[in-house]
């Protein structure tokens, strides 16, 4: 049975960082479902491909640059924002960088060294406890197999097994939402993000990305809804303002989790860590992740480094300012979520850009209706 010091169960943006950042010093297994040292299959992350701010920052903290093949067109500076719970629309300005997932995800392991053994196309099935180390279980194919490790990090996303199986339920967990994503051709030349609020149908946001040449309508259901009816109410809504969205190509669907407070985070237990979406960490204002991904991740590397032994104490003591970050992004909540508020903020045009009528969007998105598409000059 092969040994491990540090078994990583998924190399998503968190645990790809974090194998980065570990140096030759131990013995690691990098472990993905997904086969990506191959051509993609049919397993990719669900994602909206969008870098935002926070994540641009800890790239530039990390020195790292993304390679012209991981971008897709078009590169947006602004955002749209439907209201439709008070009939208003607003644009902002907003720097994303628009990415392939898939493609920007591999180029995280790729940066892993060679010092980094990597096991994909391969499923974490489970783990035992034994007198000081763990016998995880693997899956690949049909073939099981058997390491040992000291320590297990679960960078396995929304739905983490890591997490599930080994780790008591916690008291606090973070709000559950089931997110629909439908890929359709892009007929109205869409150029820029767009973001919609509507109470009717959830109480976080649906969006609307171009992505090379197509467009990608993703909502988040809160669970417990009936996400696909919900989902498709939306996109009816939203022929209202213009956009039509038909023949659709693909359809994906995901969890996704919205901490509500910091309290929300749970970072591990005993030789067990949690790190990325699996400890909980996104933005319960945007659902803008990867930052949060390769950050804990970053921490978690530097708390090794600094003592396997005590890692998690460190661990836990380093993610404070990140899980401050969580309750910061909380103080802008109301603004962005409660109907009233958003209401005035919109009238006022607080922190929202003047459109020129006469922008390139004007000449393709035709369907555009008036009154709720006159932008409003400051
Ligand atoms: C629809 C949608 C759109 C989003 N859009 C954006 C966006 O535009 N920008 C942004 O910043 N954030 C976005 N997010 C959030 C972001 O995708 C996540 O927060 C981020 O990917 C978390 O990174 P992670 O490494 O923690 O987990 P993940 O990226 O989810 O990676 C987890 C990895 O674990 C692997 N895995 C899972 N289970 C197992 C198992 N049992 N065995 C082996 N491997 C396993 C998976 O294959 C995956 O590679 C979006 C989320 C959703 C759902």
């Amino acid at each position: 049975m092969k040994h491990y010091d540090i078994t990583i169960i998924g190399a998503g943006p968190a645990g790809a960082t974090l194998a980065r950042q570990l140096q030759e010093n131990y013995k690691v297994l990098l472990v993905d479902k997904r086969p990506l040292d191959k051509e993609p299959g049919r397993l990719i992350k669900n994602c909206g491909g969008l870098i935002a701010p926070d994540a641009q920052k800890a790239l530039a903290v990390f020195g790292l640059s993304i390679p012209k093949e991981v971008l897709v067109s078009p590169q947006m500076f602004s955002v749209e924002t439907l209201d439709f719970d008070n009939d208003m629309t607003r644009t902002y300005q907003r720097h994303y960088i628009n990415v392939d997932r898939e493609r920007y995800d591999r180029w995280l392991v790729s940066l892993c060294g060679s010092h980094i053994e990597k096991a994909f196309n391969t499923r974490f099935r489970g783990a035992v406890k034994k007198k000081g180390y763990y016998e995880v279980t693997l899956l690949s194919k049909a073939n099981k197999s058997v390491v040992t490790t000291d320590i297990i990090i679960g960078a396995d996303g929304a739905n983490s097994k890591v997490k599930k199986e080994l780790l008591p339920k916690q008291f606090h967990e973070p709000k559950r939402y089931i997110s629909i994503q439908e890929w359709f051709p892009n007929t109205i030349h869409l150029n820029q993000y767009v973001a919609m609020f509507d109470e009717e149908i959830s109480d976080f946001y649906s969006w609307i990305i171009p992505e090379e040449n197509g467009i990608i309508f993703g909502s988040a259901i809160p669970e417990g809804k009936d996400a696909t009816t919900y989902h498709n109410l939306q996109k009816e809504k939203l022929k209202k303002y213009g956009y039509h969205l038909t023949n659709p190509t693909k359809k994906e669907g995901c969890l996704l989790l919205r901490p509500m407070s910091s309290k929300d985070i749970y970072l591990g237990e005993g030789n067990i860590a949690l790190i990325g979406e699996a400890a909980g960490f996104i933005s319960p204002t945007s659902a803008e992740g990867i930052s949060y991904a390769m950050l804990s991740g970053n921490i978690l590397a530097q708390s090794i480094l600094k003592s396997k032994e005590n890692f998690l104490a460190l661990y836990i003591e380093n993610t404070k300012s990140l899980k401050k970050n969580i309750d910061k992004k909380m103080l802008k909540y109301p603004a962005m979520y409660h109907r009233t508020l958003r209401k005035w903020i919109f009238k006022l045009g607080i922190g929202s850009m003047h459109i020129e009528q006469n922008r390139q969007t004007n000449t393709y998105v035709k369907n555009k209706v008036t009154p709720f598409m006159v932008e409003y000059s400051l």
